[in-house]
């Protein structure tokens, strides 16, 4: 079976039969470390809504987990304005826990469905990661992609379709990674607000710029386990390489890092004012040092509108 088609089924698998979340479950997201993370993307939104003329507001979240992160934006936004929250979920189990967090949702299967032209954010936190990859070397047989069999991988010819997805150097006997049904969310965000006016962001682990190495992991318990043996019951993902992204981009975007957008967002502020009820210093520390989230986590934003200036980058 190709590698993306045993992703699929693993992530389906995972996320059907349980919350993953926290330090009881095999692993914790920015919303479910603290409330600052989904307030700094709340006052992310406020503004682009004032740039926007104060509209009537979508925001439709991909993959939203435990739905936190929603319910700490409409903490920050509700009292503004009248926003629709539309959230894009596969677990039935992850959508019963949405339905607690945020009663007033609508559920869709993809952006097609929602008929509203209304301006719209679109959001995906550690979402993109979840979905399949596809890893392919160039040996003395060609391209060739990977291919898995029971508990071992194995190599088959690769398809031209993922060649084109390649950064423009390679070098031959090393593993690069393309993620075709990612672009395709990409190109439907981007389709989506070109008929509207609005953004999108994207946070997750991985790249700002392509390069090979086999990025393929398997989280158990907090722990790295075999990606091979445990499918279906780990959290299986891929680094995303944010630069294949916005190689396919025709909106205008901005990349950086989670520490720099948090920081630019003025979430030591907002921690000083939190501190004054409780400790909030070590979960600041995860989200925006260096050597830990801060780093690795990278911020996609592409947007449309004429007066549209997005904060944070
Ligand atoms: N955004 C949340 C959860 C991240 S985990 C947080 O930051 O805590 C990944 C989420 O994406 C889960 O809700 C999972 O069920 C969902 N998901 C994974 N693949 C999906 C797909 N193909 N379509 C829709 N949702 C998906």
């Amino acid at each position: 079976m190709n590698l993306g088609a045993f992703m699929k089924r693993s992530v389906e698998q995972y996320y059907a039969t349980r919350d993953p979340f926290g330090v009881e479950g095999d692993f914790t997201t920015a919303p479910e470390i603290s409330q600052m993370f989904g307030e700094m993307i709340g006052i992310w939104i406020v503004d682009l809504w004032m740039q926007m003329g104060k509209p009537e507001l979508d925001i439709i979240e991909f993959g939203p987990g435990r739905g936190t992160l929603m319910a700490d934006i409409i903490r920050v936004t509700t009292k503004e304005t009248t926003i629709n929250f539309y959230f894009i979920e596969n677990s039935p189990t992850l959508k019963e826990k949405q339905k607690t967090a945020v009663p007033q949702a609508i559920w869709v299967n993809t952006l097609n469905d929602i008929q509203s032209k209304n301006p719209c954010i679109i959001i995906g936190n550690e979402f993109l990661d979840a979905l399949p990859i596809e890893q392919i070397k160039r040996n003395d047989k060609g391209w060739q992609k990977r291919r898995v069999l029971d508990e071992s991988f194995d190599w088959e010819k690769a398809e031209d379709e993922l060649l084109i997805l390649l950064p423009q150097a390679t070098q031959s006997n090393e593993i690069y990674e393309v993620a075709p049904e990612r672009l395709s969310i990409i190109k439907q965000c981007q389709n989506y607000l070109t008929q509207r006016t609005g953004a999108a962001l994207f946070i997750d682990y991985g790249h700002l710029k392509s390069h090979h190495g086999d990025t393929l992991q398997a989280i158990k318990n907090h722990e790295y386990v075999d990606p091979l043996k445990t499918a279906g019951d780990a959290d299986l993902t891929a680094h995303v390489d944010f630069d294949a992204l916005t190689r396919i981009l025709e909106l205008p975007n901005h990349l950086t890092t989670q520490r720099q957008f948090l920081l630019n967002l003025g979430i030591k502020h907002r921690a000083a004012a939190l501190s004054k009820k409780k400790d909030v210093s070590a979960d600041l520390l995860r989200l925006i040092a260096p050597d830990q989230m801060g780093e690795l986590f990278k911020v996609l934003c592409f947007y449309k509108g004429e007066s549209i200036k997005p904060a944070g980058f």
